[in-house]
């Protein structure tokens, strides 16, 4: 840690990721304490650290766990409305997440992909095109592998391509990717950021380090983007799924295309939805920026059905091709899943009732030609499929008796799609066991 002049470290919310950064700095021989409101003595990580050296303040959160600090590494989690984070922030104390302490391990290596929305598929993409050109990768952040316990096992040749949430990029210092990428930035965690000015400015934080000899990989399509790269110093590579970009990835209708090169024929690509296209343009980017081939390329993307639970192609059984798109928990998503497809669309949806309406959806149910509801909203979502004119509704239980109903009343060439448009916590844990009931539906069916 060359650049980290700090000596007294205070970690605040332990976790995975703060788990990781309080061995990294006591290996590196700094003061480090620990303050958890949940963790105890006898969590073994705790008792690891405390072996190691930490100074455990565990419980609650006391004001003098500031005393005779230089600077606080903080969980993303935790809020800036923290007491802790508020009286360090007016005691002038710097307020850092684990990713700039991976960051200052990792430097020279890193490929920093953030967005509103694609960046588990962009990271997942990049990183499958590296491995598949024969470079030596390693993939960590947001998609659920801590940076730091990568970042300190790096090796010389070794690239690092870190998924970055807005929560993660507000606390970064002297963070700087080797190549940044910028997808799309919607309104959003203004809960958290408070303004959109501050949730921009985390996202932005992604290139303020950046020099001359890296690189910004960003969607020029994207207004608030293109506004933003004038202000950065590293060299702009732009994607677009609608223009050419001489100096970027591009498309046409036939092909894709990394400035004068044409990388792959269209047809060969499994993805779909014009959202993905573009993630696979700032993958082809980002890849290509670090040496990926062609071949590597396009072996990924003719092989990729899609990150689980995301527009992800479960398989095509007696004719009907089955989509998993069980993390649409939003109208949005949905809406995004249906213009995905030209084939007539069966359309599995409902969960959880937060109150909002669907009618967001109208405009996109012209080929969906049958509705299968389940959960709290199945009533909600019925109405808008009866103003929608789809003549076939049906009501079941659950997923698995969803995809009974949608097959019987399928044909040879349907899209038989869960893309539900809401949570899935009155029937499900989580969306990820919402779709795994799909997938195993579907080959319970098969
Ligand atoms: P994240 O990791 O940012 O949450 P994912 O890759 O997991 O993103 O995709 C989550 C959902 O976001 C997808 O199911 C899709 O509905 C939507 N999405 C993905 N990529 C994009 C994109 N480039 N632009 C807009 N929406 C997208």
């Amino acid at each position: 840690l060359k650049n980290f002049p700090y000596e007294h470290i205070l970690v605040l919310g332990l976790a995975k990721s703060g788990t990781a950064a309080a061995a990294v700095l006591l290996e590196q021989g700094k003061r480090v304490r620990i303050n958890d409101q949940k963790a105890t003595e006898f969590d073994s990580n705790v008792a690891k650290l405390k072996e190691m050296g930490a100074e455990l303040i565990l419980g609650s959160h006391p004001i003098r766990v500031l005393d005779g600090i230089d600077i606080v590494v903080k969980n993303p989690g935790i809020s800036y409305d923290n007491p802790i984070v508020a009286e360090a922030e007016k005691r002038g104390i710097a307020v850092i997440t684990e990713i700039e302490i991976a960051g200052q391990l990792a430097n020279r290596h890193i490929i920093g992909i953030t967005g509103s929305n694609g960046k588990t598929t962009t990271t997942t993409l990049t990183t499958e095109m590296l491995k598949q050109s024969e470079k030596r990768v390693k993939v960590a952040g947001n998609i659920g592998i801590v940076a730091t316990e990568v970042a300190k096992d790096l090796e010389q040749d070794e690239h690092l391509v870190l998924e970055l949430s807005s929560f993660q990029l507000v606390g970064v210092d002297q963070f700087k990717p080797k190549i940044a990428v910028l997808l799309n930035i919607f309104e959003a965690h203004l809960d958290y950021h408070k303004t959109w000015e501050n949730y921009k400015q985390a996202k932005y934080n992604i290139f303020k380090n950046q020099m001359d000899d890296d690189y910004l990989v960003y969607n020029a399509e994207d207004e608030s983007l293109v506004e933003a790269a004038k202000q950065a110093r590293a060299q702009k590579v732009p994607f677009s799924v609608k223009n050419r970009q001489i100096d970027g990835a591009w498309m046409d209708e036939t092909a894709i295309y990394f400035k004068q090169e044409k990388i792959m024929e269209r047809h060969d690509i499994v993805l779909l939805g014009e959202h993905n296209y573009e993630n696979i343009l700032a993958s082809v980017a980002a890849a290509k920026l670090s040496g990926a081939t062609n071949e590597g390329i396009r072996k990924v993307l003719a092989m990729f059905t899609g990150v689980k639970h995301r527009l992800q192609f479960v398989g095509n059984y007696h004719g009907r091709l089955f989509y998993n798109d069980s993390k649409a928990t939003n109208c949005l998503a949905t809406q995004k899943a249906l213009s995905a497809f030209e084939q007539p669309i069966i359309l599995l949806a409902g969960g959880l009732d937060r109150g909002n309406g669907f009618d967001e959806l109208l405009p996109y149910l012209d080929h969906v030609k049958a509705m299968v509801l389940f959960g709290e909203t199945a009533p909600k979502l019925k109405q808008l499929g009866i103003k929608a004119n789809i003549s076939t509704i049906r009501d079941t239980e659950n997923v698995q008796t969803a995809v009974q109903a949608a097959y019987e009343i399928s044909e040879q060439n349907d899209v038989i799609l869960l893309s539900p448009a809401c949570a899935s916590w009155d029937q499900y844990r989580t969306f990820e066991e919402r779709g795994d009931m799909f997938i195993q539906a579907v080959h319970t069916l098969v």
